[in-house]
């Protein structure tokens, strides 16, 4: 597998060169080819592995050919991907390497995160996302606003998923996927990563992934 084989358009594939990313990682080669083909996926990865490009760069080559990218409306922001993280700095990672490969695109990325002002988010989210990334306690409380509708949204992303459940917060997590066309897990499209493996990520597994989703060690 190489980066040529997930028909980015143009720009995103010299972005993704401009990056300095020549050849995939080994998640990058696992991961890629079977995300494109829509299959649900589980993988047990450490920060550094490359996972964060393993999950971006097939979603945004299919978002390219999902077609209509634009917004709901003036107010609601609507995204085609909504990434989960456990924390703010690891949401800000994954939104900066968003950022850098939808360079020049009609792809937006946006971020939400608690423990700062609602207002400056609020203004940047209504102006449309196609990808948000977030903590999950801020993307419940934009969902409850109406502020973001879940209506659109194809692409589901756990990242660090222990990490996610470890720190409380797996009741935010139900609460968003009772939302929308999320809702229904044979509609979306799930992947979740995970550094370890408990039972409580398993059960998590059972209860987001498609019964043949892909497991990645
Ligand atoms: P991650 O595991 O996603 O946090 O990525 C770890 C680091 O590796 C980040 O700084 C990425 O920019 C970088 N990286 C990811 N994939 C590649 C690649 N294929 N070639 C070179 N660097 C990469």
């Amino acid at each position: 597998e190489t980066f040529e084989e997930l028909f980015l358009p143009d720009l995103m594939a010299s972005n993704v060169k401009k990056a300095g990313y020549s050849k995939p990682t080994p998640i990058q080669k696992f991961a890629m080819r079977n995300i494109l083909d829509g299959k649900d996926l589980m993988a047990c990865s450490q920060t550094g592995s490359g996972k964060t490009a393993a999950f971006l760069l097939p979603i945004m080559s299919k978002l390219t050919k999902d077609g209509d990218l634009s917004n709901i409306s003036e107010t609601t922001c609507a995204p085609r991907v909504l990434i989960l993280a456990p924390t703010r700095e690891l949401a800000i990672q994954i939104h900066k390497e968003a950022t850098k490969f939808s360079s020049g695109t009609m792809c937006r990325c946006e971020i939400l995160y608690g423990g700062t002002s609602v207002r400056y988010q609020k203004e940047r989210v209504q102006k449309g996302a196609t990808i948000l990334v977030g903590t999950t306690g801020r993307i419940k409380h934009f969902i409850d606003e109406g502020i973001v509708t879940l209506d659109r949204t194809k692409y589901l992303i756990l990242d660090e998923a222990d990490r996610m459940l470890d720190m409380g917060f797996s009741e935010d997590i139900n609460l968003i996927m009772q939302n929308g066309k999320i809702a229904e897990k044979e509609v979306r499209q799930t992947l979740m990563f995970s550094a370890t493996f408990p039972s409580s990520v398993q059960e998590l597994v059972k209860q987001l992934l498609k019964e043949e989703y892909l497991m990645i060690v």
